[in-house]
């Protein structure tokens, strides 16, 4: 059985070990795959993997042989599903293995806006702290968590992770789903109306997946029912987020500050507002890339592959 890693290098730069999947065929793993060659490279294979090259209904359409295609990821949206399903061609993802390690990131970006970890090392290395005439001084304003409010915008599987680490912090958890799982027994929480939740927040976590009706759903509009003071997290999909209209309201204080891990083009274009903009982090999309995280994709990749052969696939997104 032919199988084709589209795009293996940022799974695996080399700390993890592929023989898992070696075993189970006749295995090629590119570190990359330009948009010109997938159909070259893809050609013949039963089964093809792909983390963030896309397999659009071109794509799709040249490649006769396809039978599965194993998403390397949790997000899935560089797939078209719907014109691999007409083919009857079973999708993939990955959807646990991040969970942790993005919620562990959303906190890192929460914290940078509370300590300023960094600035304030910084300042101490160029000798501010020496030449200080008090025992103590800092740059810009502490935040304590406790009984701040974050509104969690997809409370699935890692938005879950974060609202179990807010409460850790003494937060008050708001969440915002169109599927409103049982959480009777999660204190310190309640649903919210989506305009609702962006009044009341002081930090907005958002972690629904792109679909045509989230893209841009942060917008002037939105952004503008948000409190001048908070904080926006994404960790989810850049196109979530409007980006000329968040750098616009960064750059005018109408928001405090940004921290995502995500972009609407990846790698970015020289261009993009968010960076550079007032108080905003961006990270190249690590949130899921911690050898821990990796190594359980990984394995989840083969034991979906092994599901898929024996007849009995699971985690398919295209039912
Ligand atoms: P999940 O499927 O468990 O949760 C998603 C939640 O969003 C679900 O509860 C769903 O009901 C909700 N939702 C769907 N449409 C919605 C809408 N229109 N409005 C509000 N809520 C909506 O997924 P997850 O494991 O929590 O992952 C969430 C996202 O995180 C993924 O789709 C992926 O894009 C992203 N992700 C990013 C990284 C990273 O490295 N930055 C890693 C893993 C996942």
């Amino acid at each position: 059985m032919k199988i084709v890693v589209l795009d293996g290098y940022t799974l695996n730069p080399g700390d993890l070990d592929w023989s898992d999947l070696n075993a189970l065929g006749e295995v090629t793993i590119y570190d990359r795959t330009p948009a010109e060659l997938i159909v070259e490279r893809a050609r013949g294979a039963e089964i093809v993997l792909t983390n963030k090259t896309v397999l659009g209904e071109v794509q799709i359409a040249m490649l006769p042989d396809l039978k599965y295609i194993g998403v390397l990821a949790t997000g899935y949206n560089v797939v078209d599903i719907n014109a691999a399903k007409e083919k009857g061609i079973i999708v993939t993802n990955i959807p646990t293995y991040g969970t942790r390690s993005v919620a562990q990131m959303v906190f890192a970006l929460i914290l940078e806006f509370c300590q300023h970890v960094q600035k304030h090392s910084d300042a101490v290395v160029s000798g501010d702290w020496s030449s200080s005439i008090d025992f103590c001084f800092w740059n810009y304003p502490l935040i304590e968590l406790a009984d701040k409010t974050i509104g969690i915008i997809g409370f699935g599987r890692i938005g879950q992770q974060v609202a179990d680490i807010a409460q850790a912090f003494g937060m008050q958890v708001i969440g915002y789903d169109q599927y409103k799982s049982d959480q009777t027994s999660r204190k310190n929480f309640r649903w919210a109306e989506f305009d609702e939740l962006l009044a009341s927040a002081d930090f907005i976590s958002l972690h629904c997946p792109l679909f045509p009706e989230t893209k841009d759903f942060i917008n002037k509009t939105t952004i503008a029912k948000m409190k001048k003071t908070a904080f926006l997290i994404n960790t989810s999909r850049g196109p979530l987020i409007q980006e000329e209209d968040l750098a616009n309201a960064l750059n005018t204080g109408i928001i405090a500050g940004a921290g995502l891990d995500v972009l609407s083009v990846e790698p970015p274009k020289d261009h993009n507002p968010l960076i550079g903009a007032k108080n905003c982090f961006v990270l190249p999309h690590i949130s899921w890339a911690t050898k821990e995280a990796r190594a359980r994709l990984m394995e989840i990749a083969v034991d979906n592959i092994e599901h898929y052969i024996k007849g009995t696939s699971v985690n398919i997104v295209n039912k």
